[in-house]
């Protein structure tokens, strides 16, 4: 199958330890810590975590859009293999080469379309620019680019569209917009960071198809960051599971709902709606007793400890749990994966 050939092929993208920390008064923020993952070509990978787990940022550093300053610190390397073939560290390229390597070989789509589009021009120019900025192409190629990037997304009345502004189009018309604005440039890897949440079920559901789509088309990998384990279950290969700045689980897509190792995972798989494209959203959620700690004050050993039915004094809150492999390619960050759930002895 080229499908998993690919999957195995080397990575187009390899972060390793990236930290990302806001200095905020006297306090820092450590909103990413020790973050290490990759992703080949035609692989999915899904974010996961609640809200303030440190997802955006690290979308947002790959895409080398965190720039360090006095305020900002960031380290850790997120290697990217380029179109050309060259390895480049994104976290330390000068500005310019980052332009290039932003819609050249990464984009983003953001959850809310309505701030990434400017109101006064027409969608058709917008794309085109989009375009023309990465090819060195006329303007009405640039245009004919932008509408065939419209049918591809299935986007009705295409030539409507494009000389419609951004206040005419609906929500799911919106974000199909900024979605051809990203693989414009057709780029090898696609960040969506919630770009479906503020969308209904149906349109969902037809963003993901497209997105899967255009992934079997280009061989194009895709980091989807997501609440919604509905849509892991529809596009992951892969899950990485976010708590506090770290990564606290690393799971393929199947094994994640069959048997997640880390006691916050299966919290959120029984607390985060599980939207299926074809089912109605659970009434009744669990809630994980708690919040999120504030990443200016972070919990002594496992992050999680406070929260966790699974807590043993003296070994939770004592020291910092590595990810230790619990089965094959599976990756857990809890004390307690031996002791408990489906890996118990
Ligand atoms: P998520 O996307 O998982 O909801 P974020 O990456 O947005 O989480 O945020 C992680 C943590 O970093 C949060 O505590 C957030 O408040 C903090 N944070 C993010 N960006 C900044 C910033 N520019 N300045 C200060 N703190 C920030
Ligand atoms: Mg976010």
């Amino acid at each position: 199958m080229t499908g998993s050939t690919e999957r195995r092929s080397e990575p187009i993208l390899a972060v390793e330890e990236l930290e990302v920390g806001f200095s905020v008064g006297d306090r820092t923020i450590r909103a990413v810590n020790g973050v290490s993952f990759s992703i080949a070509p035609s692989e999915a990978l899904a974010i996961v975590g609640e809200s303030g787990s440190g997802k955006s940022t690290t979308g947002l550093a790959v895409m080398g859009l965190i720039q360090r300053t006095k305020q900002v610190h960031i380290s850790g390397q997120v290697r990217l293999k380029s179109k050309t073939g060259r390895v480049c560290d994104v976290l330390e390229l000068p500005a310019r080469a980052l332009r290039q390597v932003r819609g050249n070989d990464i984009a983003m789509i953001f959850q809310e379309p309505m701030s990434s589009l400017n109101p006064v021009y027409s969608i058709g120019s917008q794309i085109a620019e989009a375009v023309a900025l990465h090819r060195r192409m006329s303007r009405a190629d640039s245009l004919a680019r932008a509408l065939e990037l419209l049918e591809q997304l299935s986007v009705p009345n295409p030539d409507k569209c494009l000389v419609s502004y951004p206040h005419q189009l609906s929500g799911g018309m919106r974000q199909r917009v900024m979605i051809a604005m990203a693989l414009s440039c057709e780029p090898r890897l696609l960040i969506a960071d919630e770009p479906t949440t503020a969308l209904d079920v149906t349109v969902q559901a037809q963003i993901i198809e497209l997105l899967k789509q255009v992934q079997a088309q280009t061989g194009m990998a895709i980091i989807f960051i997501t609440h919604n384990l509905g849509i892991v279950s529809e596009i992951a290969h892969r899950t990485l599971v976010m708590y506090a700045g770290e990564v606290v689980e690393s799971v393929s897509a199947a094994e994640l709902f069959e048997r997640p190792g880390m006691p916050y995972t299966a919290a959120l798989l029984q607390s985060l709606p599980r939207i299926a494209a074809d089912r109605a959203p659970a009434t009744k959620l669990a809630a994980i007793p708690g919040s999120v700690p504030s990443a200016g004050a972070l919990p002594t050993g496992c992050r999680f400890h406070p929260r966790c039915a699974h807590f043993l004094a003296k070994t939770c809150d004592a020291a910092r749990p590595m990810l230790e492999a619990c089965a094959p390619g599976h990756w857990v960050r809890c004390h307690r994966w031996r002791d408990i759930g489906d890996f118990a002895a």
